[in-house]
């Protein structure tokens, strides 16, 4: 029986033309920037997102934090969403490591932060207060319904880093899914932010890897925290060479994992004790609630596993769905009828 593994798409195993490039990629030291394939994916990042240059990092993880490091001094403070990955899912990096001081903000279900609370957020110049320096974004919005925030919110909020001399860092691990679902470039979608980090091993499919784009000062700070941290790799070419053929190759199909994500949202929604509104489905992320009288969250889970499908309970009867280049559309309907099968 296939696995179905629905639990993220960090899960996506590299193509056979990732293998391919992988075997046949040119490699150096990378800590001494000669590493080819490095260099070529750091370009061409760079080009893709029209920032001046771009910083190979091993996770997104660890592309947040040197990001939030290189724009913030110990004692700042930092504006984030209280669903944001960094906030939740980072280990406390930017504290533990940075000394950086978080300020959360409510997050809107569609992943947004009302204008109003950020710029009431902004401190004053008072030393009671630590000085706030940056403002961080989540483009798509994991935690929230796997959103995609618009061009012009992401401008309405560069507007006000601006106006208050902050930086703006967008964390884009899933931003060409949200460029597909608006139908924009990734680099209008951040055309006016400072940063942007973006993940290839999630829906790109890449085994493991993200980048840092920003300008030329910002991204040689990043270059020696990323050393700091560890994160300076040899020939580190073999990822990146994946990680070109991710850029390349990989960006196009998204938009199979949505209509997929769509299929199975609107396939569950008339099944009894689903709890799901398939129309807020933009990406390739679905959480649904169950409210059965019979079957509860662990006999479902336990059944979907009898049938080689695999997913999370990320709260009491709250689950979520992430579609990927591993999940077929034969396999959302072998889903789709096992839940019906399961819970009808
Ligand atoms: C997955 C994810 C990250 C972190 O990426 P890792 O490579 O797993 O460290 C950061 N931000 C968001 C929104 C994510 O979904």
């Amino acid at each position: 029986m296939k696995k179905i593994d629905l639990r993220s798409d960090t899960v996506t195993l590299p193509t056979q033309d990732m293998i391919n490039a992988i075997s046949h990629a040119d490699l150096g030291d990378d800590v001494f920037n000669e590493d080819p394939t490095i260099n070529h994916l750091e370009e061409l990042a760079a080009k893709t997102f029209d920032k001046d240059e771009a910083l190979f990092v091993p996770s997104g993880t660890m592309a947040n934090l040197v990001a939030i490091l290189s724009h913030c001094q110990r004692g700042d403070e930092v504006i984030l969403g209280d669903q944001s990955h960094t906030f939740l899912y980072e280990a406390g990096g930017i504290s533990a490591f940075g000394g950086i001081h978080s300020r959360q903000l409510l997050n809107q279900q569609d992943g947004t932060i009302e204008i109003e609370d950020i710029k009431n957020a902004i401190r004053k110049d008072d030393v009671h207060f630590p000085p706030t320096r940056l403002i961080c974004l989540e483009n798509t919005h994991n935690r929230c319904l796997g959103m995609p925030l618009s061009v012009d919110y992401t401008n309405s909020v560069a507007k006000i880093a601006k106006n208050n001399s902050l930086g703006l860092h967008v964390d884009g691990a899933r931003i060409f899914n949200a460029a597909v679902a608006s139908s924009v470039s990734v680099s209008d979608l951040t055309e006016k932010v400072d940063s942007v980090s973006f993940c290839l091993s999630k829906g790109l499919s890449a085994p493991a890897g993200s980048l840092l784009c920003g300008n030329r000062d910002f991204i040689s700070k990043a270059r020696r925290n990323r050393k700091a941290l560890g994160g300076g790799m040899r020939q580190a070419g073999i990822l990146a060479a994946a990680g070109i053929v991710a850029l390349e190759n990989m960006t196009d199909r998204i938009i199979e994992d949505h209509n997929n994500a769509r299929a199975l949202a609107e396939g569950i929604s008339n099944i009894e004790g689903i709890i799901i509104n398939p129309d807020v489905i933009k990406t390739n992320i679905i959480y649904f609630s169950l409210d059965h009288s019979k079957i509860n969250s662990e006999l479902l889970l336990g059944k979907m596993l009898e049938k080689n499908i695999h997913f999370f309970e990320l709260g009491p009867s709250w689950f979520r769905l992430v579609t990927h280049a591993g999940i077929s559309e034969d396999d959302i309907n072998f889903v789709i009828g096992e839940f019906d099968r399961i819970l009808s």
